[in-house]
């Protein structure tokens, strides 16, 4: 079986993932797979996995994994990810782990874990300040990475709106989420020499650059 390029992102909620994995989408001609956005896209359509995942994604806390390994397993299937994928929060716990281990095995498994780190006063500040395109997706600041018109993607012109789990309540429960769930897997990925820690607290250019040198040494491995 030809080998293929899986990524996966961790750091905090508000960390960067979503934006950096968007910004090497072109570059690395691969797919950002957002288990995020893909429950959100759902949850707006009004579907059945939508409305299961509503209650979830307002408390902060995981969608059941059952739910969301199909999920991500159906998507990995389709002919856009024959090359790989950018993994933009999945897998977020070790049964995620283990049964994305499984799915990749075939392909020569996971390429590169980029870590990135990033205090949570700064986090909370991020995503506080996060705005997304209705219709699009992108992912704005209004401090950070403004655009062009207030609360107007530069991209489509559709309307930015704030995540509803973007309340500091909720991100208090997400970022304890992170650390007890997601946080065994740094040392799981560390352990099989997959990890590249990375600054997030730099420029988004900044930490785009560098994540780009790591994953060109990881590709000539
Ligand atoms: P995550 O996917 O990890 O939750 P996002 O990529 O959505 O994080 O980024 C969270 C917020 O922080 C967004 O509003 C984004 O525009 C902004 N942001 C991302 N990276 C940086 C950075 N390096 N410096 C400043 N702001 C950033
Ligand atoms: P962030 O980018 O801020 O880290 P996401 O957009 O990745 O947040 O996730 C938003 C919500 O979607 C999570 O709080 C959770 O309810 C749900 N979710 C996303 N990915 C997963 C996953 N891999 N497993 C379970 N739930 C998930």
């Amino acid at each position: 079986m030809q080998r293929r390029t899986y990524l996966v992102f961790l750091g905090v909620p508000g960390a960067g993932k979503g934006t950096q994995a968007k910004l090497l989408e072109e570059s690395l001609h691969l797919p950002q797979v957002s288990t995020g956005d893909i429950f959100r896209y759902n949850l707006k359509n009004q579907t059945e996995l939508g409305l299961l995942a509503k209650s979830y994604m307002d408390r902060g806390d995981l969608v059941p994994d059952e739910v969301t390994i199909k999920m991500v397993e159906d998507r990995l299937q389709k002919p856009d990810c024959a090359q790989g994928a950018i993994l933009d929060g999945f897998p977020r716990n070790l049964v995620q782990v283990t049964a994305f281990d499984a799915m990749v095995a075939p392909y020569g498994g996971v390429t590169l874990v980029p870590l990135i780190n990033l205090e949570d006063d700064e986090a909370m500040r991020r995503i506080t300040g996060r705005r997304v395109c209705r219709t699009c997706g992108a992912v704005y600041h209004v401090d950070f990475n403004a655009p062009k018109e207030s609360g107007i993607c530069d991209l489509d012109q559709g309307e930015l709106y704030q995540r509803a789990d973007d309340a500091p309540e909720t991100v208090r429960n997400r970022l304890y989420v992170y650390y007890k769930q997601t946080g065994p897997l740094i040392g799981y990925y560390y352990a099989h020499s997959l990890l590249a820690d990375l600054d997030g607290a730099q420029p988004i250019e900044d930490v785009q650059s560098k994540l780009k040198v790591l994953i060109d040494k990881a590709l000539q491995r």
